[in-house]
């Protein structure tokens, strides 16, 4: 099999060649067929995430081994079963659920897989989807996806549960309230499609980018301002008749969670879900005072993505832009994220 590793962090990613695993127990062999491009790929490729003032959280303490293969936002079709494997045939598409747990500890057990602390999550963990073949423990990952576009269908495995998935911890709100989306990216947009179907609640997406705010207008936000304007805080306030009554934030800096809670109305609901890093100060006391509460949103469960994928299917949820590119081509579509320059839309790597 061919795939695109880290071989150092941060550097080109390098084509290599490794031999295609034979599944054993009730592991799947997939041939992948298409893979969506995340910015989590962008901070694990250069080897850490930003902590501020606590430093780095790099991959290499965590345990990842180089050469290691990104990718997961996948769909693919089953190239072969393990002996224990079944419900699924040869030849089949699916998407592939990635955020697996070890299978084994109480979390695990009670159904909480995104509680595990022995994750074998693709891409982050084990092997990814910037190759030809991935292995997949069980086929109770794997998602079909009738009647939907395999390029769309790859991006609800991350950006898309993880955008349903926070969307649903702020519940489905009222006609009057605002939602205030920080970080029109592959996430943010996604969750601005989806909050369109679920809730009938207005939508302020904030940016650097004006690119970024125009893409937000045509998927349905109500009103959009640019957060490197001049008092962005009054701006925010002023759109929103006294602050959002929830925001969630898809970049996930100390400056973006600073602006969530300086813009945030009384009894005001934040859920940070980006991991740009960094850090902030702040005054307990904001929190206090305004009754806010705050949570973070890590992507979501295999239910979720289920979920997601029906309510697709009914036609409510109008696709998110796709950019089709050869996988050799990944090592530029990280780059696209990093330095912010990305296309209009989510890039996806495809195998032919
Ligand atoms: P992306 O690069 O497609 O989008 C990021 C967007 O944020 C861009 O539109 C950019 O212009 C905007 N932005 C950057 N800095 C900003 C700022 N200071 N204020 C306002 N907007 C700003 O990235 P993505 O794929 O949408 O991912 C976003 C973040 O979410 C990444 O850090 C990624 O790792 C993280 N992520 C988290 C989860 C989770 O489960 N918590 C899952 C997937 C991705
Ligand atoms: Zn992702």
């Amino acid at each position: 099999m061919k795939k695109l590793a880290i071989t150092q962090w941060g550097e080109p990613l390098q084509l290599l060649d490794a031999e295609t695993p034979a599944p054993q127990g009730r592991e799947v062999l997939m041939k992948t067929q298409a893979c969506g491009v995340c910015h989590s790929d962008v901070h694990v490729w250069e080897g850490y995430f930003d902590l501020g003032s606590k430093g780095k959280m790099r991959m290499a303490d965590r345990g990842m081994k180089l050469p290691f293969t990104l990718g997961h936002e996948i769909v693919a079709t089953v190239a072969a079963l393990g002996p224990e494997a079944s419900g699924v045939a040869v030849g089949q598409s699916y998407i592939v659920y990635p955020w697996i747990g070890c299978g084994t500890c109480a979390a695990c057990a009670s159904g909480d897989e995104l509680m595990c602390l022995q994750a074998r999550s693709l891409g982050l963990r084990c092997d990814g989807g910037y190759a030809d073949h991935v292995l997949v423990p069980d086929a109770k990952y794997l998602v079909p996806y009738d009647g939907l576009s395999r390029d769309v269908a790859c991006t609800y495995a991350c950006s898309g549960i993880t955008a349903y998935s926070a969307l649903k911890k702020i519940g489905t709100r009222k006609e009057s309230d605002w939602l205030c989306i920080i970080g029109c990216g592959g996430l943010g947009i996604g969750a601005i499609r989806i909050a369109k179907a679920i809730s009938p609640a207005r939508i302020l997406a904030v940016d650097v980018s004006d690119a970024r705010l125009d893409l937000a207008k045509a998927a349905g936000a109500d009103a959009v301002l640019n957060s490197t304007k001049a008092d962005i805080v009054s701006q925010i306030q002023a759109q929103t008749g006294g602050g959002p009554h929830a925001t969630i934030d898809f970049v996930g800096s100390g400056e973006t969670f600073a602006l969530a809670v300086d813009t945030a109305r009384r009894g005001g609901q934040i859920v940070i879900v980006g991991l740009f890093g960094g850090s902030t100060t702040l005054a307990p006391l904001a929190i206090t005072t305004k009754l806010l509460r705050i949570e973070g949103s890590y992507v979501g469960t295999l239910q979720d993505l289920k979920d997601l994928v029906a309510l697709a299917q009914t036609g409510k949820l109008p696709p998110v832009a796709t950019i089709a590119m050869p996988y050799e081509r990944a090592t530029e579509a990280l780059n696209a994220l990093k330095q912010g320059t990305g296309g209009e839309g989510r890039a996806v790597l495809q195998f032919s």
